[in-house]
């Protein structure tokens, strides 16, 4: 169907009727929130982009992406119901749009393409979706005032539909999509390399088929999702407090290449721990150890 379809609220306008318009109006507003106030970011592409979502799409829609060439947001309803018995798919009824961390994941896409733009291959493409994880992360944080060892840090928390007959043997106590602090927990749907070296590690990285995650980014995203963990935790206090803005200051690095692999990322958090804490040499110590300790 035609996108953004009929217009059901502006930001200005009151609450409405279906709660799904004034959670998914929430989340966009909380996330830009966190953009604006942390890293002082005009909306995703920094020149106040306004924010558009389009939800109830498609028909039993198991997903909720960024467009990048519509430039807006769009939430299929969840596939999972009972109702569609042996054909339910794995995600609630309604979870996309009432989940903070999912809509500021996908937002955190936006700010990637209008940034370093990581090509969604590869070792780049699982920094990709690593940054999604990692600022949607921080924004759950952030709305909620939690420190680094108050948070949970699961992507996609609540949303899997247990009783789904398509959830593999191996996930019926999965309880997210994935997990920042602890990536190869079988309570994740997706259990991912907690680093380089995992046997979990995807490594035909240069395929560039979907049915190969386009070489693995959902899954060797792990490794970097870990390692900001890592440094969140040594760190202590808010994560979007300092580790927050080393990463936030290596991804709007024009240094920062679109093919870039870990170790290129990783070089850079380093340079910018030492700018950003020039009197404290602990902070970029701990940088490196964490990309280390990953593997990288
Ligand atoms: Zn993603």
């Amino acid at each position: 169907q035609p996108l953004p379809g009929i217009q059901y609220r502006t930001s200005q306008e009151p609450e409405v009727e279906d709660q799904d318009v004034n959670a998914c109006m929430d989340g966009l507003r909380t996330t830009y929130n966190f953009y604006r106030t942390v890293f002082d970011r005009k909306s995703v592409d920094d020149d106040g982009l306004q924010l558009e979502a389009s939800i109830h799409y498609s028909i039993r829609f198991g997903n909720a992406f960024w467009d990048g060439t519509a430039k807006q947001m769009v939430f299929g309803d969840g596939d999972g119901n009972s109702r569609f018995g042996r054909f339910a798919g794995l995600f609630n009824p309604g979870c996309f749009v009432n989940s903070l961390d999912v809509i500021a994941h996908e937002l955190t896409h936006a700010v990637t393409q209008f940034t370093a733009n990581l090509e969604y291959q590869g070792q780049s493409g699982a920094l990709n979706e690593s940054m999604s994880d990692v600022f949607g992360a921080m924004v759950v944080q952030w709305k909620n005032d939690q420190t680094v060892d108050q948070a949970d840090w699961l992507m996609g928390k609540d949303i899997i539909y247990q009783n789904s007959e398509s959830l593999p043997e191996s996930a019926k106590n999965a309880h997210s999509l994935r997990s920042i602090k602890d990536p190869e927990a079988s309570t994740n749907l997706d259990p991912q390399p907690a680093s380089v070296q995992s046997t979990l590690y995807f490594k035909k990285e240069e395929s560039t088929e979907e049915d190969d995650d386009y070489g693995g980014v959902h899954m060797n995203s792990g490794v970097p999702n870990f390692a900001f963990y890592k440094v969140a935790m040594a760190l202590g206090g808010r994560s979007w407090d300092r580790a927050g803005k080393i990463w936030y200051d290596t991804l709007t690095d024009k240094r920062l290449q679109r093919k870039a692999k870990f170790v290129d990322f990783a070089r850079l958090t380093v340079d910018h721990a030492q700018k950003l804490y020039p009197e404290d040499k602990s902070v970029a110590q701990v940088v490196q150890k964490a990309w280390e300790e990953v593997g990288v």
